[in-house]
């Protein structure tokens, strides 16, 4: 299939390309475009063809369910069961915005969308070129991020058409995204919302607007944990993965430091090419063959945005072993270290000022 690639600008789309985006959507092709989190790969959620049609494109397993894409409040009526009061508070404060939430789905919405469950995802994005081409696509864009499934989601155009081109009928350029994460995802089909994924939208956030909120046992489980499976079925599987294994370093600021050097050392002494992910406070301090600084601890808006490109970097320098500060910083830490721990597959390095244990604490 010959991909079409068009640029637009971000703020102000140019109508009359998205409309030719939004007649593929329409007819029951694939249109990769910006959101304000991570580029999404679309397709007429009301459509069971288009969405087989993303799996098969992604790569994806059909039991992982889609987020069902809106741009007005009111789209959402006709595809769930019934709107929780917190729900409609939350969208009030959040919507549009990187945060999805969980209803109870009509039969509006095919099985091929909901991976078979009974619940849909449902988004409200921000993004102008997002919120144009919904509205001109008929409402409802199925789409999970446009990357092959375990690949790092992509936050430049430049990332989908390494992943997609050929795949898709069309990929919208509207330069990088805003955040570089994916949304929060808020469960509302029961009791007490809770949170499946951790974004932007964090839990302080939540807990000021909704009272009482929860974690998915899934969320804060070591590792893939026997008995504790994330709620969100994506969650459960391999992600963001560079194809080097990658190990995340823990502890004081010069322990962590030391110990990556000697880490980096001991790879180059074998002839093996290591890459370290550093914040810019400490960026300078590292002696490896390629050093990717994130952004300042300071600014974790930055880090955020850079994580996903600098695992991908990895992949096209061909590292063969990668290490990374930790980077649990206060607002998106949580968001961001999700996204970092399945990178490293759950392996965590502990050092401290007096380790006598080979750093394994
Ligand atoms: P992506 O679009 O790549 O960000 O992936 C969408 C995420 O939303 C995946 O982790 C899905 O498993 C999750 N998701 C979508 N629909 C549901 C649902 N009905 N219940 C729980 N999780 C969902
Ligand atoms: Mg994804």
């Amino acid at each position: 299939m010959k991909t079409e690639i068009i640029k637009v600008d971000a703020q102000q789309p140019d109508e009359a390309l998205l409309q030719h985006a939004g007649e593929i959507i329409k007819d029951g092709g694939l249109a990769a475009f910006p959101t304000e989190t991570v580029y999404g790969l679309g397709g007429d959620a009301l459509n069971p063809e288009s969405s087989k049609k993303i799996y098969a494109a992604k790569g994806r397993p059909s039991d992982n369910p889609l987020i069902v894409h809106i741009a007005d409040y009111e789209a959402l009526y006709p595809i769930v069961k019934k709107i929780p009061p917190a729900a409609e508070k939350l969208a009030e404060k959040c919507w549009p915005g990187p945060l999805t939430m969980i209803f109870e789905k009509t039969e509006l919405v095919p099985d091929e969308t909901s991976g078979g469950l009974p619940t849909v995802a449902v988004r409200m994005p921000s993004h102008p070129v997002a919120a144009a081409l919904i509205r001109l696509s008929g409402g409802y864009i199925a789409a999970p991020s446009a990357n092959l499934s375990g690949r790092p989601s992509p936050t430049t155009a430049a990332h989908v058409i390494e992943d997609l081109s050929g795949r898709v009928e069309m990929i919208i350029d509207g330069g990088p995204v805003d955040i570089g994460l994916e949304s929060t995802i808020v469960d509302f089909t029961e009791e007490v919302p809770v949170i499946l994924r951790p974004g932007y939208i964090n839990l302080r956030m939540l807990q000021e607007i909704l009272g009482e909120v929860k974690l998915d046992p899934g969320l804060t489980a070591e590792g893939e944990q026997e008995g504790v499976r994330p709620k969100a079925p994506g969650m459960r599987y391999r992600h963001y993965a560079p194809k080097a294994p990658l190990t995340i370093v823990e502890g004081p600021d010069r322990a962590v430091i030391d110990r990556i050097n000697e880490l980096t050392e001991e790879a180059a002494a074998k002839g093996l090419k290591a890459g370290v992910i550093a914040t810019a406070e400490h960026a300078g301090s590292y002696h490896a063959a390629s050093v990717h600084t994130i952004g300042s601890r300071r600014d974790e808006d930055t880090i955020a945005r850079n994580l996903f490109a600098i695992l991908r970097d990895f992949d096209s320098e061909k590292m063969d072993i990668l290490f990374s500060e930790s980077l649990d910083t206060p607002r998106m830490g949580m968001a961001v270290m999700n996204r970092l721990l399945k990178a490293a597959g759950h392996q965590v390095m502990k050092v401290g000022d007096n380790d006598l244990n080979g750093g394994k604490l």
